[in-house]
């Protein structure tokens, strides 16, 4: 085996991975995202943290949980970006808010992840309609753990796992939270409502594909 078999060795003590985060909105993903974020500082590991600027909800540099705990983070438009920005002593990559970027999402983590770095992604798996959002379903087939949270359903206190938008707003796209959307469950979620009453809008599952 010799210097080959140290070389695996070394490699593997280097590998990064991918960890992803999702269910529907008020799950608690950027709270489970902080509660890791918090165990890396604890570990004095440097992070670096990134959501789409598309997020602009609480709080532009900041990843914000409905329960208004929050961590400093980069806004960036292109999820390629974090390849140019990352610091060669940063060990983990955090990004909330991961739906909203493009295609290359998996590829860019992928990449990260190759170079040695935890990767961890926070996101919604579905979008209002209740369809795979965006390259959420890439991600989540490339990744080594998933953890897939539910939320409380506001019209029957079941298991929520969608979210229900409850506008009729015409935007292209609509990002909110309390009075636009709600966690509901499978019987009581209803993709419908917002096409039989809204005026034509681009739907927000469209926005990853510009
Ligand atoms: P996500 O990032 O998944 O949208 P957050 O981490 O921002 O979720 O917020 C989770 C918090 O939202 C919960 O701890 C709770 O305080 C609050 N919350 C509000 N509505 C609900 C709901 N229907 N089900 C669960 N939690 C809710
Ligand atoms: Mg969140």
């Amino acid at each position: 085996v010799g210097d080959g078999g140290k070389m695996i060795l070394q490699q593997g003590c280097h590998s990064g991975w991918i960890e992803v985060i999702c269910g529907p909105m008020f799950s608690g993903k950027t709270e489970e995202l902080i509660r890791r974020l918090k165990l890396v500082q604890i570990a004095k590991q440097r992070v670096e943290i990134f959501k789409p600027v598309l997020d602009n909800r609480y709080d532009e540099k900041h990843i914000m949980s409905h329960s208004e705990q929050k961590f400093n983070c980069q806004p960036i438009e292109k999820i390629q970006h974090v390849l140019e920005v990352i610091k060669d002593n940063t060990r983990v990559v955090a990004i909330d808010e991961a739906q909203f970027f493009g295609k290359e999402l998996p590829d860019v983590c992928n990449r990260i992840a190759n170079r040695g770095l935890r990767v961890i992604v926070a996101g919604l798996d579905q979008d209002y309609l209740g369809k795979p959002f965006g390259q959420m379903p890439q991600l989540l087939a490339v990744a080594e753990s998933v953890l897939k949270l539910k939320a409380v359903c506001m019209s029957c206190g079941g298991m929520a796992t969608q979210s229900q938008r409850l506008t009729t707003q015409g935007e292209t796209v609509v990002v909110g939270s309390g009075e636009t959307y709600e966690a509901r469950c499978r019987a009581c979620f209803d993709p419908d409502l917002i096409v039989e009453n809204a005026v034509p809008a681009i739907p927000i599952a469209k926005i990853a594909e510009q």
